[in-house]
């Protein structure tokens, strides 16, 4: 699809189904669009409707708003969160008025540089006030270029952003730019929306590249998880020739609280201190390793077992202990990682 079919899907469609009568499409001066356009950044269209209206009949203009109190302006913005863009909106409205006469600036450059407008918000307020090509790439955008074109990986990486601007830009059209980025917020906000894209009614249908391959609920791909740290510790397999094995349970609070667990060493030289056991750590024997992810850390158990033969009447300091058999096993409770280790390394009688 070439970005002239491209645009011009979506500018037939919005024709005919795009959202006309806003209220800040009545009149589509830079000021109402700059003051929709912010109110519109994570919140929806009906929530910001009143907002809007009342905001415009206290502040119908740029030096109205410069001349309020900033808690003035903050009463009106109460119920629409994000403050620091309520704060930001004053401060663009003193600067527009002392530093450029009234008038907002007429380059993405410039207005980039006003408090609390970004490139897209700039796009969108020159596009839509003066019909001067500039693209937008709210979040909206965002998803219909990352569905349309597949793109992999999360939207918010920088190799990701450059890539969609560059969709954004290529597809952008010379004519009728400011319906072109109504009609796209619109297409975002209306078909192409978060869950359950309606894309039989989309204009973009036939090219869609997440509709062809049947992925559209999967893009755009979400944040990457924050890296959470990883923890190490070694859990000694006390075995003996019963097969059994040596159980300790948790204290009450913490970490897999009162529940029952394989005694753990940070070093197994120490094994032998901690326990209070005499342990024949020259014939300890490591086993594959396993991680068990909680929410906040990974946790890199190295299981080691240790034969002990001598040891069924030892009583282990600290916390209550108790021998372990798999073929009878006590209703007790284990922690996950532990019952794994057991059934994979106690040995049956068999
Ligand atoms: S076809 Fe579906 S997934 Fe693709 S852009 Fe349209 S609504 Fe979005």
């Amino acid at each position: 699809m070439t970005p002239e079919e491209f645009n011009t899907a979506v500018l037939d469609w919005f024709d005919q189904y795009g959202r006309h009568n806003l209220p800040w499409q009545q009149d589509k001066t830079a000021y109402f669009t700059w003051i929709s356009e912010i109110m519109l950044q994570q919140t929806q269209v009906t929530t910001v409707i009143p907002y809007f209206e009342r905001f415009i009949a206290r502040f119908p203009d740029v030096q109205t708003l410069a001349n309020a109190d900033q808690d003035e302006v903050l009463h009106l913005w109460t119920g629409l969160g994000y403050y620091a863009r309520a704060r930001n909106l004053h401060k663009t409205a003193q600067i527009v008025a002392n530093d450029y006469y009234g008038e907002f600036p007429q380059t993405v450059e410039a207005l980039e540089q006003l408090p609390g407008i970004g490139r897209s918000t700039a796009g969108a307020v020159l596009s839509i006030s003066t019909g001067k090509r500039a693209a937008i790439l709210d979040g909206n955008v965002k998803r219909v270029l990352a569905r349309f074109y597949a793109l992999e990986g999360w939207t918010g990486s920088t190799a990701n952003q450059k890539t969609l601007w560059e969709y954004a830009e290529r597809n952008t059209p010379q004519q009728r730019v400011g319906d072109y980025t109504q009609a796209m917020m619109d297409l975002g906000a209306t078909l192409c929306t978060r869950s359950k894209p309606n894309c039989q009614s989309c204009p973009l249908q036939n090219h869609c590249t997440a509709l062809k391959l049947g992925r559209s609920n999967e893009f755009p791909h979400p944040k990457p998880k924050k890296q959470i740290p990883v923890k190490q510790t070694i859990m000694l397999l006390l075995q003996d020739d019963q097969h059994q094995t040596l159980l300790q349970q948790r204290p009450p609070t913490g970490l897999w609280g009162g529940l029952w667990s394989l005694p753990e060493v940070a070093d197994l030289r120490d094994a032998n201190n901690i326990t209070g056991l005499c342990l024949d750590i020259d014939s300890a024997e490591p086993l594959e390793p396993v991680r068990h992810t909680f929410s906040h850390f990974h946790l890199d158990i190295t299981p080691v077992r240790v034969r002990c033969n001598n040891l069924t009447d030892c009583v282990m300091e600290g916390n209550p202990t108790l021998w372990y058999n798999i073929q009878q096993p006590q209703n007790i409770g284990l922690a996950a990682p532990v019952k794994r280790l057991l059934q994979k390394y106690t040995r049956t009688s068999k």
